[in-house]
């Protein structure tokens, strides 16, 4: 029967998962829950993706399910910090969906929609608050919600929040939160800053590394298309008539490059939109909910509103440009591949990104196939390299192309 048998959670939890489908707990799962239920604090280096949300909330949904207090007004006794709007309402979700049942407060807060709303909720008192950091920073100087209750403390994707810019912020809150907590630091890596907070803000913590990246990269059959920069949006249509790809990713630079995708794609009846940090919240959920449920073929949207995006079935995801930190790149391209479910991956590459590409190869250890049977194929005078310390055995794979036939 079900792994998650072996926790013991409450009943309607276990139920709750086994509706969802999970078989088994994944890596981090097995690692985690046993340990959060203990009470230790952990450090958990591993990605979205990985099964990380249910991992830190089952333990809290179990603890306060079995624990229940009467909340003082406006406090929380657990809160989850997340970069992004779409990350704190994919969270809210999960966790709604395996407390069911329990009676639990919940709520998620975020920029961009009305406030009142959130402050009536967190009014009554909270079990599990999941926030962005500006806005709850904001319900902080208002003193519209406070920490006295707070039990757990969640730092989801540290790193995000370290490129995204609100390292002061999180900080900031941190030091509003009762010193006497249970904390958890997720962060997909760990450059030195976030060290330091580690440092700072755990007590003799669980460590967990997962490496989902390889097991992702393994199951995304990647190619690069060489092209000059005018033909891009040529070939994303003649990629496009390939109907096999039902449900499109497609990264890109700015804001304003995505809408013109957009605009382009619209103008060949293929059902687009962008998501990016220029649209209202309404809209960028609409998006998603329409490419969740497939009435829109193309997403188009850049890294930050898609970091941690979790939407299953993504055919195929496209680089219209390609990342400049190679880490976006197995972000990226790990948006499909989801589920032991395997996905493709094409990146585009004008001649000026050679650069880049190398880098990227560089990073995960691989040869990514040029595809030259294509009708814009460009061919550039220097071929990447790859750094000989960083070659993995797979390159064996890389001289063929993957790509289907169209
Ligand atoms: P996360 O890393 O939390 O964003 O989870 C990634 C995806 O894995 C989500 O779609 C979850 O619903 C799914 N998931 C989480 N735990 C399991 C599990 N034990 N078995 C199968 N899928 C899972």
């Amino acid at each position: 029967m079900s792994g998650f048998k072996e926790f013991s959670l409450l009943e309607s939890i276990i139920d709750r998962v086994s509706l969802k489908g999970y078989k088994q707990p994944t890596p981090i799962q097995n690692e985690c829950i046993p340990a959060l239920i203990n009470g230790n604090d952990l450090l958990g280096i591993a990605q979205t993706g990985t099964g990380k949300t249910a991992a830190f909330s089952l333990p809290i949904i179990n603890n306060f399910g079995r624990n229940k207090i009467d909340i003082k007004a406006k406090s929380t006794r657990s809160l989850i910090l997340t970069p992004t709007r779409e990350l704190a309402s994919q969270i809210m979700q999960n966790i709604d969906d395996y407390s069911d049942g329990l009676g639990l407060k919940t709520k998620v807060v975020y920029g961009g929609v009305g406030r009142q709303n959130q402050v009536d909720t967190i009014a009554l008192g909270l079990d599990i608050l999941v926030a962005t950091p500006g806005r709850l920073l904001d319900l902080i100087e208002t003193g519209d919600v406070n920490f006295q209750a707070l039990e757990v403390f969640v730092l989801d994707e540290a790193d995000t929040m370290l490129d995204m810019g609100f390292f002061k912020d999180v900080q900031t809150i941190i030091s509003k939160l009762p010193k006497k907590r249970q904390t958890l630091l997720f962060s997909a890596t760990m450059p030195a800053e976030i060290e330091i907070l580690a440092q700072g803000i755990l007590t003799e913590p669980t460590k967990i590394q997962i490496t989902a990246q390889t097991v992702t990269i393994d199951l995304v059959n990647q190619s690069v298309y060489h092209l000059e920069k005018t033909n891009k949006v040529p070939l994303l249509f003649n990629i496009l008539e390939n109907s096999d790809y039902e449900k499109v990713l497609i990264f890109c630079k700015t804001k304003f490059g995505a809408d013109i995708i957009v605009k382009a794609l619209e103008k060949e009846s293929i059902t687009a939109a962008s998501l990016h940090s220029g649209k209202t919240q309404a809209v960028r959920e609409e998006a998603l909910q329409n490419f969740k449920e497939s009435s829109l073929r193309v997403l188009v949207a850049t890294d930050v509103a898609a970091r941690g995006i979790d939407v299953d079935n993504i055919t195929l995801v496209i680089n219209y440009n390609l990342p400049e930190d190679p880490r976006n790149y197995i972000h990226r391209i790990g948006r499909t591949a989801r589920a032991g479910k395997s996905g493709m991956a094409i990146s585009f590459a004008v001649e000026n990104d050679m650069r880049q590409l190398n880098n990227i190869e560089n990073s995960i250890g691989q040869v990514i196939p040029v595809v030259t049977d294509q009708p814009f194929h460009k061919e550039f005078s220097k071929a990447p390299k790859l750094d000989k310390k960083k070659k993995k055995k797979n390159v064996k794979n890389t001289n063929r192309s993957r790509t289907k036939k169209r």
